[in-house]
């Protein structure tokens, strides 16, 4: 089952992967797949390193590029999902195009949906380690983990929730159009816990 991912930041997407992960599925992160290549430094590094350098957006043809490398390893045979790619429906198309290629189609697109007024209350509560980068709550005076100090990251203060709220519904709501209309939209309501919605997603995808 090969999935895209789709929510607005802060919807609880990255935990409802974690558990598909469990199940077998491949993770692929552009945003770590586009950190790890510039780590690397292999071709396609090199070349996005050179455009986040200049400040400039990294082209949709380097990121597809890195997704393919991505999903000739092994581990994409029982299924993948797409974190963080596409963002709009021109990335959609182009992506649609390379997977039919590869004989690899997307089967679903799974949307984790909360509404924003939920998802402002939820990230301006999150702390982070500045140690260890885990993510807790205001509850947590030091890190649970290692003891480090908790900060709040400037992603999560209100005033920019509600800028990265706004950029989300431009960009990515059209895409819930476009998978919908490929009539594969699955959306299961992500302002339950975890588990329930979880629960959903199982039953949404059929697995
Ligand atoms: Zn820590």
């Amino acid at each position: 089952m090969n999935i895209v991912l789709l929510g607005a930041p802060g919807a609880g997407k990255g935990t409802q992967a974690q558990k598909l992960v469990d199940l077998g599925l491949a993770h692929i992160s552009t945003g770590d797949l586009l950190r790890g290549a510039v780590k690397e430094g292999t071709e396609l590094g090199v070349k996005a390193k050179e455009y986040m350098d200049a400040g400039q957006l990294v082209p949709d043809s380097l990121v597809i590029g890195l997704v393919k490398e991505r999903l000739a390893k092994p581990d994409v045979e029982a299924g993948f999902m797409l974190d963080g790619f596409p963002r709009n429906t021109a990335q959609a198309e182009t992506l649609d195009e390379m997977l039919a290629e590869l004989g690899k189609p997307i089967d679903a697109a799974l949307l984790v949906d909360v509404k924003p007024e939920v998802i402002i209350e939820r990230l301006s509560g999150r702390r982070t380690c500045r140690a260890c980068n885990y993510t807790g709550t205001k509850a947590d005076e030091v890190c649970p983990r290692c003891g480090g100090e908790m900060y709040q990251r400037d992603d999560d203060k209100p005033e920019t929730i509600q800028k990265r709220l706004n950029t989300y519904a431009e960009q990515t709501e059209p895409l819930i159009a476009y998978y919908e209309g490929k009539g594969l939209l699955k959306s299961v309501d992500g302002d339950r816990p975890v588990d329930e919605v979880f629960a959903d997603v199982k039953v949404a995808l059929g697995i």
